[in-house]
């Protein structure tokens, strides 16, 4: 019953797509768009010529010397983007996120023993949050981050991007995903264009790493999928109470909230 109060929170805010929040740079011609919070993806629109570091670091620009980036949660510090136009200015822009209040929340009635795995499968856990750093590391040169992204799966937001998680009575990391509650079979669909990256049954999460609990995978690596073609369908495997789907994004190891790079609105309960 707890989990119900989280769903009012939930559904009290974010009532637009969050995608179509846009911000231009005070000064010069980089544009930025995104909805500037901690934990949200940021696009920036360069140009094909320009190089880019964020935090010092250089990020790959599309075509169309577009280019991405991320706020980690907790943020705290402003985000230094310098770019060199293809004229050799150089412009420079620093970026500080939003701050977010997270919540905290309880769930009880979690498989014991995905809370606190027993020896025996540690190894496994291991080589699996290994596979998953290791398809996370990709940097490639698709543009199907650019349109923003449509939910993939209706039902109850369960549970919000960020809050802190006391999973049976045990602090744990902070949950990083936004979870859709709906009856397991429930069809998961691709909220982009996109390649899969990596496809497997995980000790902890179920089904893929961005799309945990599934019942059915329906993809496997490689495959190349369509906005809104069927990926999976809802279940209750792995570190879950209820059938549900965790959707989580990432921009490399950088944990981020899903909600906000939607270009559709929050769907309806089943
Ligand atoms: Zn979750």
């Amino acid at each position: 019953m707890r989990r119900r109060t989280f769903v009012a929170a939930g559904l009290a805010f974010a009532a637009t797509p969050a995608w179509a929040v846009s911000s231009t740079g005070k000064e010069g011609r980089l544009t930025l768009k995104g909805t500037m919070e901690q934990g949200s993806l940021v696009l920036g629109y360069a140009e094909p010529q320009a190089a880019v570091l964020v935090d010092g670091k250089p990020v790959r620009l599309t075509a169309e010397g577009v280019f991405a980036f991320g706020f980690a949660f907790d943020q705290a510090k402003p985000t230094l983007l310098s770019v060199t136009w293809g004229d050799g200015t150089v412009e420079t822009q620093s970026c500080l996120p939003v701050v977010r209040q997270y919540e905290i929340q309880r769930v009880n009635g979690l498989p014991q023993n995905t809370v606190t795995p027993p020896p025996e499968v540690l190894a496994r856990i291991r080589a699996e949050a290994e596979a998953v750093y290791l398809a996370r590391q990709r940097d490639t040169e698709g543009v199907d981050f650019l349109s923003g992204f449509d939910w993939p799966a209706p039902g109850i937001e369960s549970g919000v991007f960020g809050s802190q998680r006391i999973d049976n009575g045990v602090p744990m990391t902070p949950h990083f995903g936004v979870d859709m509650a709906a009856p397991t079979g429930t069809p998961i669909r691709a909220p982009a264009d996109g390649v899969v990256s990596l496809s497997a049954d995980h000790y902890l999460n179920g089904g893929l790493p961005a799309y945990l609990h599934q019942s059915r995978r329906l993809v496997t690596e490689g495959d190349v999928v369509k906005r809104g073609q069927k990926i999976g369908e809802i279940g209750q495997t792995g570190r879950a109470t209820g059938p549900h789907l965790h959707w989580a994004m990432n921009w490399f190891e950088m944990r981020l909230d899903p909600s906000r790079s939607t270009r559709t609105p929050k769907p309806d309960p089943l």
